[in-house]
């Protein structure tokens, strides 16, 4: 036991503390949101990426939308002496908790899901107390990954062919900076594609389908981006696009490996929202901070938990036929169409250009990101006293 008073402490696009109270009560605003929505849905669903972000707000979504018996998976930190939990162990620990007060059966796996011992020992829980998985969420983003033969790949954000000029904001200091990254090598490219491409997806997929612990007309996703032209260089056309390429490419083969359940495989692509993922790629804290305040100001502005309760209930478990967009040439689900509306992005090229140091504040939102950035580690919460010492050693109890 370790009671704590605990500080953000920031290291870059990093935080390296997080607040447990803080996490759960981020965790319990996202829940009655979720509740609020209720659809019909998936009832066992495992989550591959299931702690912060997107995969988070897909298993709240789903277990308080839809009542489902959730399987996480994830890789945290539990909290060591004065060094606190990583936020996703705390915001895992507070579902577990608020999940279990709804009855609903949840289950957890700490470790490197891209590895077969992972892999095995989810299967293990599956098939001991967990109800045939209907929906299989791929939601991971990790710097690098050890493949079944042991070699380790590393993912870079490059731009690929020519350098990449344009500017980003440094997360703590608030500093407006240009940026130039050159080219990523044939190496550096196939590592990213190894790492955040398909592969280790249609490897859970396989494993999933041999252990018999899929429903019949089980479902399987995975997210992208396309976002605006002003991210392609370093996003779409970069090493994170063709990545990304290959991931949709994936689909196919899972659909393979579905059809005989009668079940399908999708991609959503997703809105650009705060994350520890996106932190990390350069020019997007500076683009979601003026995409945040012009879609803030036209009240379109969506959080991930929002994006997820919208892809469950208007996309994957709609029971209407989808509108126009819903879905576009390539069978992706669209949920980003909000982002990418014209008008919205005109406003975005023209103001791009003015943006620095100087008038960050006024033309963005970033109080709005930086505000959401500390909110991933439990800081910034109303109603706590950070001054306070808690309890910084929390326990996960749905661990094998
Ligand atoms: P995130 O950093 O919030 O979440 C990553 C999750 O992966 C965490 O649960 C983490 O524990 C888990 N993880 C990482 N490495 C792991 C490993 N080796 N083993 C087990 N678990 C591991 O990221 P996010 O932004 O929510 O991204 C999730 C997906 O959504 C990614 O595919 C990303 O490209 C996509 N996406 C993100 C955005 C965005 O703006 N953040 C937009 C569209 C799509």
């Amino acid at each position: 036991m370790a009671k704590l008073i605990i500080e953000p402490r920031l290291r870059g696009f990093i935080c390296t503390t997080a607040h447990p109270i803080g996490c759960r009560k981020i965790v319990e605003e996202q829940a009655s949101r979720a509740r609020r929505c209720p659809f019909r849905g998936p009832t066992s669903v495992l989550v591959i990426g299931a702690s912060t972000g997107y995969g988070l707000a897909s298993r709240v979504a789903a277990a308080f939308g839809a009542g489902a018996a959730t399987c996480g998976v994830f890789f945290e930190r539990p909290a060591e002496g004065e060094r606190t939990a990583s936020a996703g162990w705390y915001n895992t620990a507070a579902f577990e908790s608020l999940a279990g007060e709804e009855g609903l059966l949840v289950r957890n796996v700490n470790g490197d899901a891209f590895s077969t011992e992972i892999k095995k020992k989810t299967i293990d829980v599956l098939r001991s107390d967990f109800p045939p998985v209907d929906l299989v969420i791929y939601s991971l983003a990790a710097p690098r990954r050890t493949d079944p033969a042991g070699v380790t790949h590393r993912s870079v954000l490059k731009p690929i062919g020519s350098p990449f000029y344009g500017k980003t904001v440094q997360t703590d200091s608030g500093a407006v900076r240009e940026v130039a990254l050159e080219p990523a090598t044939e190496e550096e490219i196939a590592g990213t594609v190894a790492v955040m491409g398909g592969a280790d997806w249609l490897l859970w997929m396989e494993a999933l389908r041999k252990a018999d612990v899929l429903a019949e007309g089980a479902k399987a996703i995975a997210y992208g981006y396309v976002g605006p032209e002003l991210t392609w260089p370093i996003y779409r056309f970069g090493t994170i696009g063709r990545a990304k390429e290959d991931l949709e490419a994936t689909v196919e083969k899972i659909d393979r490996i579905l059809a005989p359940l009668g079940g399908k495989a999708y991609i959503s692509i997703n809105k650009a929202v705060v994350t520890q993922a996106s932190a990390a790629i350069p020019v997007v804290p500076l683009y979601i901070s003026l995409l945040f305040k012009l879609m803030k100001e036209e009240g379109s502005h969506e959080d991930c938990q929002d994006q997820m309760i919208r892809l469950f209930r208007e996309g994957l478990y709609c029971d209407r036929p989808l509108p126009d967009g819903a879905v576009d040439d390539s069978g992706r689900i669209r949920i980003d169409g909000r982002e990418l509306k014209p008008a919205l992005q005109e406003k975005v090229i023209q103001l791009w250009p003015t943006l620095d140091t100087g008038n960050l504040f006024v033309l963005t939102d970033f109080t709005g990101y930086r505000s959401d950035f500390l909110r991933l580690f439990g800081f910034g919460v109303g109603g706590i006293d950070y001054d306070d010492a808690v309890e910084s050693n929390v326990p996960l109890k749905g661990l094998p």
